[in-house]
């Protein structure tokens, strides 16, 4: 029987280790890499390596970043009297897709799951609370994904500012319980943020 080569085995080695790519998926994906003229490959290889190596997280919000601060907490205009928790970076992208919210944001990279051993101290919430200790921010909005533990992660942080002299509010329901905050459709996350509630 005919033999892969080394190289063609690793690559689809590599390609079925990307989640939702099988077996087939991966060869597929191989023999296209193989086909492709050669600066289009290699363009692929060169985005994957900088994108690790020059991407990173926010020092102040661990947002995605190139540098030490993320776009947003460079920008001079933005209210910095508002702060907006998210989940996940792309739950950032998708409210800022909105165009409503000129605040800023803390990522929390991740939610409290007890089920998957997800605790508080794996989240960003220390440095939440030293941001929000500082006491420039005037609101904490929730946004936090409508789902049993995005609510739990939003009630958590709640508690753990409630000795800090900062309003918390969180998105208003608009959106569907169990949907997830990238999928919203602008207007609706717009609506969401502008009739956000007290916490
Ligand atoms: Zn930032």
């Amino acid at each position: 029987m005919a033999q892969l080569t080394e190289s063609v085995a690793r690559v689809i080695e590599e390609f079925g280790k990307l989640p939702g790519i099988g077996r087939k998926s991966a060869e597929r994906l191989a023999y296209y890499i193989l086909r492709v003229n050669k600066v289009e490959a290699l363009a692929l290889a060169d985005a994957i390596r900088d994108v690790r190596e020059n991407v990173r997280y926010c020092d102040q919000c661990f947002n995605l970043a190139e540098g030490e601060l993320c776009e947003i907490c460079r920008d001079p205009k933005r209210d910095r009297t508002l702060l907006c928790v998210v989940e996940q970076p792309r739950d950032l992208m998708a409210l800022e897709q909105s165009g409503t919210y000129q605040g800023l944001y803390h990522v929390l990279l991740g939610r409290i799951a007890p089920l998957e051993n997800v605790g508080p101290d794996q989240l960003t919430l220390d440095s939440l609370y030293d941001r929000v200790r500082q006491g420039e921010i005037r609101e904490i909005i929730m946004a936090t994904n409508p789902t049993v533990e995005g609510d739990g992660t939003a009630l958590h942080i709640s508690n753990m500012l409630e000795e800090l002299d900062v309003e918390v509010t969180r998105l208003a329901r608009g959106i569907t319980t169990g949907s997830i905050l990238e999928y919203t459709n602008k207007e609706i996350l717009a609506d969401a943020i502008m009739g956000r509630q007290k916490f």
